[in-house]
Order: structure tokens, then C-alpha cells, then sequence
């Protein structure tokens, strides 16, 4: 049976919980052990596919086309153990269970409450697959005192009670602010929400300390005593250079070390310092002292919002890294106008995926520039179907080539999956916003003598979607062969392009899926790896 930890956040959100939770998977496995990482979410929704990239940053699809907040971006890259539907939840969904249950009668003679059916709901989901992992990680979302998270710490406080304290261990990720006038680290907002825990019952056994300043013996000595943790429990979380530093300097600071003596493991120095030497010192060298530097361009309409191109912006780190370059990403939003002047000093173009009309001709604005200009260009999602809809437009000379999803009159170079499947008459899931896009890995098989093919090395690979339209290749395919497009790689049963490349520019390649969902830092995904080698001239 797995131990679980729960990762909760206390004193204000955005001080990296997802990241905490991640990197303590890290150190699980340094020391050997298998690990799972599940979130969940107190929001009303089902998942977070239908939030704005404004309020919640990239949505983060896995394999099995669960879409995910953010942190499973996280959580893959850091342990590499793809993510499953099984290991997202949200009160939207646990809700949705029990009122399905509701009305089948599963509950039939009682009433329905948060305690138990909400609670034992929730109990469930992180139980499950208990049986298949040394660690269960569990990281709630939100803050403690959030009203919504309430039934999610309730049902942990169960848990703890049920399976002791041997199994399960609290991780409280909090906040010291400092003070610059008076060049001091508070402890006061960090005591608060260490009371609010207690007052629902749970005691936390291990404070993470996020903090701008190491944290000296006084600063520890009190948040020990005010918060009824042990001084050892008490550990500083620095902010890191980057975020691959972060699982040394939670083993540095002692995180895994407690975490062992919680469950009464043996604890061996050199064996974890040897796997994490291995994995993630490795890894320090290239990102403390890159040989050289580039720079890329993100062009989207999204830039506002830190994190809408997250899992894109460590893709192309990771790239860097393999290539032992910093890169430099700069975001360039579609709204600010003068596109061309703000891509004219780039090594590189990014258009990356989006939806609707806004910024789309500025988008391509930048593609044009791109292929004309031979600057190493990568669309993803929509910037494939924008680069193709470019080539039409200003080589094809189908001067109203566009999108169904453009709303506006034209030739539907890229239309609605389904709508050529019947007749031009249905459109994809029409009034079904949630969970209705093409979601997930799919295979896709890569023709022979392509540019593709010579980053892939390989005829066949499985990458993921998050999209509802696609390139009409049925109907438009002499158009395509005019504007210079080639088709190089195609869905299983060949009846959906998922990469087009032109071979009149050195690097130019756009992906109906999305690569940056499987670039790890160990292991730079070939196409960002190969646009970073592009840049560089290699
Ligand atoms: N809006 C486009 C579609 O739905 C592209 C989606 C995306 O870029 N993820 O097909």
C-alpha cells in the first residue's frame, strides 16, 4: 500500500505548490521509490479546459487527453511519469459523480452531504491506485481558509485517521514576507494559516518555507513553537535561479531527510546523493553557465498571462539545455501591433497554439516574415493551421483562404473535423464546449527524405492534441501542392495532416499537435531541440 503526502498551500496563492509537489516526487525518487502525483482542484469546473489563459495559464494535456491545470506540467517534467485522467479532480467533478449517483439511486433512503458522500468521494480518487506506488503525492489547489478547499481538508483529516500517521504525512507550503525597511522575515501570516489548519483539525508535520532570505535559528525557533512543528520540520524553500535547481536545494535543506524519518525510513546519504547527482547536477552545469545565447520568439495572443505558455517556454528551455545555450524567450503579443519590428532581431519563431479570430493576421504577419526572411520558424496548433492558411493565401493566391473557426466567409482551408464527414452540413460538437476537442496522444506517421523525418528519425510517433479543427487536405490538396506545402506527417489513417514543412526555407515545420507537452529537461523533445540547433546555425 502507498504512503500518501498531501501538499497544501498556506498565506496567498502563486508561491509554487505544484512545483513543491513535483520536486518532493523528484526526491522520492532519488531515493528509489515510485511515485504518483495527483492535484485537486476546488474550483466548480469539470476540468480547467473551459478557463480563460488569462485566469489560469496553459491548460496541460495528457495522453489519455485529460486536460489538466498546469502543475501536471510539472509534475511530468520532473518525475516523468505521464499523468492520467485518474489523478485530476475538482469539485466540479467530484460533485458530478454524486449527483450522477443521485439520480441512479445509489444513494436512495439517505440524504446526500458533504460528510460523508463529498468527503468519501474525494477519499476515493486519491486512494485510488494505491496499491501500484511506493507515493501517493496529493497537491490541493488553492489556499488554506479558501471556503471551497474545506471538504478537501476534511477528507485528509479522515485519511490520516484512518490510515495513521505512518502513512500519510501534511506538507504545508507557506510564505515568510520580507520586510525590506526593516530587513526582516515576518512569521505572522505563516503562523495564521498554521492555526487555520489546526482549527479544521489537521496538525501540519512539515513547514516549506518560501522565502527570498535563508532562514536563520531565531526565525526557526519561533515558527517551531508557534506552529507546534519541530525545529527539523521547519525548512526553507530559497527562491531558485531556476526551477530544475529546486529538488537539490530541498535535499540540501533537509525535505527529504524529515520526510524519511516521518515513515521511519532508512535514510542513505550517498545513495541519494548519487542519484540526484545523476539526474539533476547534471543538469545545473548547462543552466548555471550556458556556452552562448539565443533568442526565440513567442508570437501569441496570450503574453499577458505568465504562465499561458508555460509547458512551450521549458520546451524550449530544455532545448537550450541540450545544446548547452541559454535561450532567450521573448514574448511578443499580437495586440501591441508592429509585429515585424518586434520579430526582425529573433533567432527564432514560435506562433503557438490559440483560438479564435484575434490576433490571427498578425500571426501570420510573422509567419510571412519567417518563411520569406529563412528564419527557423515552429507552428504548433493553430500557428500550423495559420502557416498553412499564409501559404494559400500568398503563394496559392487564394487570397480568401481561412478557418471555420474565423467566422467569416472564405475557402475553409482548415474547417471543422466532422464537417466534411457529413456533407458540410454538421459542425464539430457544435453547442459542447467542455471535452469535445480532438484531445490526447494520437499516432502520427512521418514520410520518408522530409525535414520531419530527419528530427524524428523515425517513421511513426505518438504527440498530443488539444484542437477541433484540422487541415481539409480532402478538399484543397491541389491548392496545398501549389502553395509549396508538404505534408509530412499524417494521422494513422492518412486522412489528417499533423505536420506540414515548405522546403524552399532551411527550417520551417508546424505541428497540429503539441510537442512542448513531452519536452522534459532531461530529454529535450527533436523538434524544439532541432529549432534551437536551427537558430544556432548547427
Ligand atoms: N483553435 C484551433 C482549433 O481548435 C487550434 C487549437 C490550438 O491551437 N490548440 O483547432
Amino acid at each position: 500500500m502507498a504512503r500518501f503526502v498531501f501538499v497544501t498551500g498556506g498565506v496567498m496563492s502563486s508561491i509554487g505548490k505544484g512545483i513543491s509537489s513535483a520536486s518532493i516526487g523528484a526526491l522520492l525518487q532519488a531515493h528509489g521509490f515510485s511515485v504518483r502525483i495527483k492535484k485537486l482542484d476546488p474550483y466548480l469546473n469539470i476540468d480547467p479546459g473551459t478557463i480563460s489563459p488569462y485566469k489560469h495559464g496553459e491548460v496541460y494535456v495528457m495522453d489519455d487527453g485529460c486536460e489538466g491545470d498546469l502543475d501536471f506540467g510539472h509534475y511530468e517534467r520532473f518525475t516523468n511519469v505521464c499523468c492520467t485522467k485518474e489523478d485530476s479532480t475538482t469539485t466540479g467533478k467530484i460533485y458530478s459523480q454524486i449527483l450522477t449517483k443521485e439520480r441512479t439511486g445509489e444513494y436512495l433512503g439517505s440524504d446526500v452531504q458533504i460528510i460523508p458522500h463529498v468527503t468519501t468521494e474525494i477519499k476515493n480518487f486519491i486512494k485510488a491506485g494505491e496499491d501500484k506506488v511506493d507515493f501517493i503525492i496529493c497537491e490541493i489547489g488553492g489556499t488554506i481558509g479558501d471556503i471551497e478547499g474545506l471538504p478537501f481538508i476534511e477528507a485528509l483529516r479522515q485519511m490520516k485517521l484512518e490510515f495513521g500517521a505512518n502513512k500519510t504525512i501534511f506538507i504545508h507550503l507557506t510564505y515568510l514576507p520580507y520586510i525590506k525597511t526593516s530587513d526582516e522575515l515576518k512569521t505572522k501570516p505563516t503562523q495564521h494559516s498554521v492555526k487555520t489548519m489546526q482549527s479544521l483539525g489537521v496538525q501540519p508535520d512539515i513547514l516549506l518555507c518560501r522565502t527570498e532570505h535563508a532562514i536563520n535559528d531565531d526565525i526557526r525557533k519561533k515558527i517551531s513553537m508557534f506552529c507546534n512543528i519541530q525545529e527539523q520540520n521547519v525548512i526553507q524553500a530559497v527562491d531558485a535561479v531556476s526551477i530544475y535547481l529546486i529538488p537539490e536545494m530541498y535535499h540540501e535543506s533537509g525535505l527529504d531527510k524529515q520526510i524519511c524519518e516521518h515513515f521511519k525510513i532508512a535514510y542513505n546519504e550517498t545513495n541519494v546523493n548519487k542519484a540526484l547527482y545523476e539526474k539533476w547536477g547534471k543538469l545545473k552545469n548547462t543552466i548555471v553557465s550556458p556556452k552562448q545565447s539565443i533568442t526565440i520568439a513567442i508570437v501569441g495572443k496570450y503574453t499577458k498571462a505568465k504562465d499561458a505558455y508555460i509547458s512551450l517556454a521549458q520546451a524550449i528551455l530544455h532545448a537550450g539545455f541540450a545544446n548547452s545555450v541559454k535561450t532567450n524567450i521573448k514574448l511578443v503579443d499580437t495586440d501591441n501591433g508592429d509585429i515585424i519590428k518586434h520579430i526582425s532581431d529573433v533567432d527564432g519563431i514560435v506562433v503557438p497554439g490559440g483560438f479564435s479570430t484575434r490576433g490571427t493576421e498578425e500571426k501570420m504577419e510573422a509567419i510571412k516574415f519567417a518563411r520569406e526572411k529563412n528564419i527557423p520558424f515552429l507552428g504548433i496548433c493553430l500557428g500550423m493551421q495559420l502557416a498553412v492558411i499564409e501559404s494559400c493565401r500568398n503563394i496559392a493566391n487564394v487570397k480568401n483562404a481561412t478557418s471555420r473557426e474565423f467566422e467569416i466567409d472564405g475557402e475553409y482551408v482548415v474547417d471543422a473535423m466532422e464537417s466534411w464527414d457529413h456533407d458540410g452540413t454538421t459542425t464539430y460538437a457544435q453547442n459542447q464546449k467542455g471535452g469535445t476537442m480532438r484531445l490526447g496522444a494520437y499516432k502520427c506517421v512521418i514520410a520518408n527524405n522530409t525535414l520531419a523525418h530527419r528530427i524524428y528519425n523515425c517513421n511513426e510517433i505518438n504527440e498530443r492534441h488539444r484542437h477541433r479543427y484540422e487541415i481539409n487536405i480532402k478538399k484543397y490538396s491541389d491548392v496545398f501542392k501549389k502553395a509549396g506545402l508538404i505534408f509530412s506527417g499524417m494521422s494513422e489513417d492518412k486522412t489528417l495532416p499533423e505536420i506540414v514543412e515548405r522546403n524552399d526555407c532551411d527550417f520551417f515545420i508546424a505541428t497540429q499537435f503539441h510537442p512542448e507537452f513531452k519536452s522534459r529537461p532531461f530529454a529535450a523533445h527533436p523538434l524544439f531541440n532541432a529549432l534551437v540547433r536551427a537558430a544556432l546555425h548547427l
